[in-house]
């Protein structure tokens, strides 16, 4: 379908609404052919029921905040938005549906948490061992009823890579009635255009600004520019990037080429082959000149990425997670003398301690919500990452 665009009057309108109101109208035009009003007010209002706000770092520099939804990280939007939805179509099936869901570390948690207990709906979550953090883990694993947890002996590609084999093998898919959650599933990503739309309104110069969007699986920065292209007046995009950075090569080279993943202390980000980029480039009509006018890359490595945290913490007092600091890092390295730019800080900080602790060289102490977390037991069925052993494993569990 072609993409709406909205009139100046329309979005001139729009600016003092929450975020479920503006969930409503942005989402409404994609949505109207399935849900009537009343559903789809009933769904924004139920999903977005959170603040994001858009604080100032330093001069010139703000962070638009993500992470105050349920699992504390930005995929709470996309993943209660896709959860109410199906929960919606579940509701007129005479069957179960399974979502499949692969993570690399937080989508599984918002995805588990926006499903808990939604009727007729299964959740199987695949997520690599050992790459996920302790309390991305328990997130993951301690939910029980309607969600299982898949631990696979591999990387986030492989995970991804047997999620998206699931849906290409027929017998499985009829057999269990799949659904993907991930942001292959357009219903995931779409929705985060709302904080996109959001900060246009709320900020008056965002159209001069430089947005820097840490970037994994390019879902996030594909709903920017999906607002823009809905009209919201937006700047141009840095998309930044932790060592698995093809897309700011493919920027600075026009060649694509995928490298095996490197394992960072920006896990969340850890994808060498983004399954969103193609629909970046959809967006702008393959071409890579028009692509390179609104879209710059940055890539920041390990080191810098504790060097930033703590740089940051002791110059502003602000504490950005491993993800918004490679953001941060973007900002103060490409924004032009009085320009502002707005990084999107993607997950709250104490969801990456052991990170956070190496870079501040001190202990960070842990919220309530994470302590409550971590005294829950961990449930998950180990895995390889053979498709034949998944299959059975999803046959034998249905
Ligand atoms: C998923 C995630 C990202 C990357 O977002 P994409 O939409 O995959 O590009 C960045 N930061 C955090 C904390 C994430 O969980």
């Amino acid at each position: 379908m072609a993409i709406p665009r909205f009139s100046y009057d329309k979005i001139s309108a729009l600016e003092s609404a929450g975020l479920p109101e503006l969930g409503f109208e942005i989402m409404r035009p994609y949505t109207q052919d399935v849900f009537s009003d009343t559903t789809l007010e009933t769904i924004v209002q139920e999903a977005f029921n959170f603040e994001i706000p858009l604080v100032q770092v330093e001069a010139g520099i703000f962070s638009l905040e993500l992470f105050h939804g349920p699992t504390y990280a930005f995929k709470d939007v996309g993943a209660r938005f896709l959860a109410r939805c199906l929960g919606e179509f579940a509701k007129s099936e005479s069957r179960e549906t399974t979502i499949l869901v692969a993570t690399s570390g937080d989508t599984g948690g918002a995805v588990a948490n926006g499903f808990f207990n939604v009727e007729g709906v299964r959740v199987v979550i695949l997520y690599p061992s050992g790459k996920v953090s302790d309390l991305q883990e328990k997130q993951l694993t301690t939910l029980g009823g309607n969600i299982t947890a898949l631990e696979v002996e591999g990387d986030f590609d492989d995970c991804q890579g047997l999620v998206k084999q699931a849906f290409l093998d027929a017998e499985l898919s009829k057999k269990l009635n799949l659904t993907s959650a991930n942001s292959i599933n357009i219903a995931r990503w779409m929705p985060q255009s709302i904080y996109y739309a959001s900060l246009a309104l709320q900020e008056k110069n965002a159209a001069e600004a430089l947005i820097a969007v840490p970037s994994g699986n390019y879902g996030n920065v594909t709903a920017g520019m999906l607002a823009k292209r809905m009209g919201f007046p937006l700047g141009k995009f840095l998309v930044c990037s932790n060592a698995n950075d093809v897309v700011p090569r493919y920027l600075e080279s026009c060649e694509y080429e995928v490298l095996p993943t490197v394992a960072t202390y920006a896990n969340a980000m850890d994808v060498s082959n983004p399954s969103n980029f193609p629909r970046m480039l959809e967006l702008y009509d393959h071409s890579f000149d028009d692509l390179i006018q609104e879209v710059s890359g940055f890539t920041l490595h390990d080191e810098q990425i504790l060097e930033t945290i703590e740089q940051c913490h002791k110059e502003t007092g602000y504490l950005l997670d491993p993800h918004g600091a490679i953001g941060y890092a973007g900002l103060k390295k490409k924004l032009k003398i009085d320009q502002k730019g707005v990084f999107l800080e993607t997950a709250h900080p104490i969801k990456f301690r052991p990170v956070m602790e190496k870079a501040l060289r001190d202990k960070m102490p842990m919220p309530g919500f994470a302590k409550d977390l971590m005294l829950k037991q961990k449930s998950s069925i180990k895995m390889s990452n053979e498709y034949a052993d998944f299959k059975n494993l999803l046959k034998q569990t249905s």
